[in-house]
């Protein structure tokens, strides 16, 4: 599975696990040292590719770490309980992954995911989807329509190719398009809200008691984000806007779970390569490491 997903991971070079890939090529003991943060929650499963922390009473955070080599999962994940249902957050990069998680939701609820949340069309976000679909199960798939079109569309920059059970996987979806949109897991109430910035169809999952936000890509703890899709000065003012006053757990979409002021130190990194500067063109991580010149890329 390794192999097969190395292939996949490879096939998703310009998107957000092709800039993983570079960081790490470019620095690996310091990228490989941003995931062994400590955990915030309790862990309850670990993995070659990732760990699963339980965040609060029925909310467990995927934190994957894929610089192993095992590219399972490459971006962070979740699941959040209600007394009816299950989301799942994100559909991840591999069908194994999503799988996984949707096994993991069995063990720890007692349900397979009767949702799943895409927080924008990425391919370590999006490309799994089809393995919620196993044994004849169909969640709920919420995402806008833009991430569905483009990935069905095959458009850079992580053009997946065709793939006939993703493509059921994303045939009925449900789009959070008027700006938000209310599920309602059973005792437990989950917004999606459209931002952009770090591309043009980004949602956050959130919930509001207790406090967590599952960002997606807006937030990546600890190293830069890949700016491939971004729009710099909207990911500024959309992190600012779903950062919240009280006491918050942030599931960023790749890196260590964080708290107010890992946000906050992510936003001063933004702030800091923003005009006139522009932003770099080498993946980069904060604090900087130290990285050999000639293997950046230059546009
Ligand atoms: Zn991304």
């Amino acid at each position: 599975m390794v192999g097969s997903s190395r292939r996949r991971f490879l096939q998703a070079g310009a998107s957000c696990a092709g800039h993983l890939a570079l960081a790490s090529a470019l620095a690996p003991a310091a990228a490989r040292a941003l995931w062994a943060q400590q955990p915030m929650g309790r862990v309850v499963r670990t993995e070659p590719f990732g760990r699963l922390e339980q965040v609060a009473d029925g909310v467990w955070a995927l934190v994957s770490t894929p610089l192993g080599g095992d590219y399972t999962t490459v971006s962070n994940g979740g699941l959040i309980a209600g007394r009816d249902g299950v989301l799942a957050v994100e559909g991840l990069m591999t069908p194994e992954g999503a799988r996984w998680l949707a096994g993991q939701s069995r063990a720890l609820t007692g349900r397979w995911p009767t949702h799943v949340a895409i927080t924008h069309y990425h391919a370590d976000h999006v490309a799994g989807v089809a393995g919620y679909r196993a044994d004849g199960a169909q969640p709920v798939v919420h995402a806008t329509g833009e991430t569905v079109d483009r990935v069905l569309a095959a458009l850079p920059p992580t053009p997946l190719p065709a793939d006939e059970a993703r493509r059921e996987a994303l045939a009925q979806v449900v789009a959070p398009d008027g700006g938000a949109a209310t599920i309602d897991l059973g005792g437990r109430r989950v917004r999606l809200v459209r931002r952009r910035g770090h591309t043009a169809s980004d949602v956050s999952v959130e919930v509001d008691d207790p406090s967590i936000v599952f960002t997606g890509d807006l937030v990546w703890n600890g190293m830069f984000p890949n700016y491939v899709d971004a729009a710099p000065t909207e990911l500024a003012a959309a992190v600012q806007a779903l950062r919240r006053s009280r006491t918050t757990t942030y599931v960023p979409g790749h890196g260590a779970v964080a708290v107010d002021a890992d946000v906050a130190r992510y936003l001063d990194m933004l702030g800091r390569w923003s005009a006139p500067r522009g932003p770099p063109t080498c993946a980069a991580r904060h604090p900087p490491p130290p990285r050999p010149r000639s293997r950046c890329l230059r546009r």
